[in-house]
């Protein structure tokens, strides 16, 4: 078995191999190490994320997902308990996140201070609203995670044809702090603005995340000073070295008569070997897939070619000092700037049982708006790291003007293709429920597949293309659990 791209949902599917019995398989990355979006940095003060820094906590519907992290120690006990006791160094220590608005911090990032009653009321209104579409009923959960557990319906297809902005204006819902709120939100889990995000995923976002957790209330999340660093590591820990290689770039498939021929080049040396497996597992991003995989079907290559990537970037900012803060609630892991259009810091050394401020490693992170996602992957590339360093530096300044005195270094990291948008529609195109299915021996296993990106549904998809490649091989039926059409 060849398993191409190592990022959460490539390293999934080599779990679920290896827990099926399977151990005939290798993974090849193009990266010099495994966890793709999800990696884990670092430097001599702290580690910090590359990518991914946080899971909220997993919901019933991500049962293999409890189990992977029970595996990895990260859940003590039974994992398919309703509320499972997470390790404590996971758990974000408290306080968790700020907003600052009006020259103060506030506690949370829901607009609270300074609204008027209006305001306020619109605020409640939302939240009224997402609390009844995360209801459960017998019919199962409109909103779920993975988002395939979701029962669409016609509500649920005719959510996905407008725009987040435009339902919540629809619901008469249009104060600024409400729509400064969700846009956020749209920004920091889709890359991607309110205004352009399918009101389903838009919901989907408040709506279906409601795990629980033994003794911490259901709104913290999982977190490590290298962000989600920790899950990819676990996982290539556990397949082994031998079984995983870096630097190792599939540059063609080619279906066979008895499997698939593959030619990876080993990056180092420029030599490229031919791999002869079964089946594969396309663990790599979708706009990629038909550049590499022969054969496959006008339809799909037209939607990888299709797929809209939000791109981002991110720096670190290493502090020998702390600079003063304005007044308000006391330092946060996530720190949040109303108005900003970037989506603020959070700080690696946070979950660290010292209250010491410095020195630390701040990650800040944006997406890039305002223009149509090529010219901005261009402008990406195009601009230095003193750009984007710079930039870090004069977003943050509204909080800390003198901030530049208190940082020794600032690394950068670009992420041209960073996250799929799911834009109106996505949620029932038929193309896309082709590589949710695949081909009995060629399966997709990238978080592109769900049409959003989070480490969730990279996992989801990782584990439904290695059981349903896993059930092919050895002739029984898929376990329905864990395999997902849509
Ligand atoms: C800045 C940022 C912040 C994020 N924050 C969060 C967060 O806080 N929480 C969360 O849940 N999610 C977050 N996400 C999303 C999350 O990181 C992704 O959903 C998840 O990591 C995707 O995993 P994946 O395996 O689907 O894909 P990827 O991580 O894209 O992995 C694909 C792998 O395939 C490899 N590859 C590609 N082509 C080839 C080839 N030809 N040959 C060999 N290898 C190849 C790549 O090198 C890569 O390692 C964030 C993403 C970004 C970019």
């Amino acid at each position: 078995m060849l398993i191409a791209g190592a990022g959460i949902g490539g390293l999934s599917a080599a779990w679920w191999f290896a827990r099926a019995g399977i151990d005939d398989f290798m993974v090849a990355d193009l990266q010099s190490a495994p966890g793709g979006n999800a990696r884990g940095g670092g430097n001599s003060i702290s580690r910090y994320p590359l990518g991914a820094h946080y899971l909220p906590l997993p919901t019933r519907e991500s049962a293999t997902l409890r189990r992977l992290l029970s595996d990895l120690g990260a859940i003590e006990g039974a994992p398919d308990s309703v509320r499972p006791r997470y390790a404590e160094r996971l758990l974000v220590a408290a306080p968790q996140e700020r907003l600052l608005r009006f020259g103060h911090w506030q506690e949370g990032i829901v607009p609270e201070a300074g609204l008027t009653a209006a305001e306020r009321g619109q605020m409640q209104a939302f939240f009224e609203l997402v609390a009844r579409f995360r209801r459960r009923s017998a019919a199962g959960k409109a909103f779920a995670l993975p988002m395939a557990a979701s029962k669409v319906d016609g509500d649920a297809l005719a959510l996905d044809h407008v725009s987040f902005a435009t339902w919540l204006r629809g619901q008469g819902l249009n104060s600024a702090p409400l729509h400064w709120y969700v846009d956020y939100a749209c920004r920091d889990d889709f890359g991607t603005p309110a205004a352009m995000v399918s009101a389903w995923a838009g919901l989907h976002y408040f709506a279906a995340r409601d795990g629980e957790a033994e003794g911490a209330s259901s709104d913290v999340v999982l977190t490590a000073p290298e962000g989600n660093g920790w899950i990819p590591e676990g996982l290539a820990a556990r397949i082994g070295g031998e079984r995983l290689q870096c630097n190792a770039i599939v540059r063609r498939v080619r279906a066979t008569r008895s499997g698939y021929e593959s030619w990876v080049e080993d990056i180092a040396s420029g030599r490229t070997c031919r791999v002869r497996s079964k089946a594969i597992v396309w663990a790599g991003p979708l706009f990629v897939a038909p550049r590499v995989i022969e054969g496959l079907p006008d339809s799909a290559r037209d939607y990888a070619a299709r797929i809209d990537y939000a791109p981002w970037v991110m720096a670190q900012l290493s502090l020998h000092s702390s600079p003063p803060e304005r007044p308000g609630a006391q330092r946060a892991w996530d720190n949040v700037l109303y108005g900003s259009r970037s989506l603020g810091y959070v700080v690696a050394t946070h979950q660290r049982l010292s209250a010491a401020q410095a020195p630390t490693v701040w990650t800040w992170y944006h997406s890039l708006q305002g223009a149509p996602s090529k010219i901005l992957r261009r402008e990406l590339l195009a601009q230095p790291r003193e750009h984007w360093a710079a930039m870090a530096l004069s977003e943050l300044a509204p909080a800390y003007p003198d901030l530049a005195d208190h940082v020794s270094r600032i690394d950068c990291i670009r992420h041209g293709h960073a996250m799929a948008r799911p834009l109106p529609g996505f949620l029932a195109d038929p193309a896309r429920h082709w590589f949710a299915r695949g081909l009995p021996t060629l399966q997709f296993a990238h978080a592109d597949v769900s049409g959003f990106s989070v480490c969730e549904e990279a996992h989801a998809r990782g584990v439904s293309a290695a059981e349903r490649i896993a059930a092919a091989l050895s002739g029984r039926k898929p376990d329905p659990q864990v395999i997902f059409d849509v």
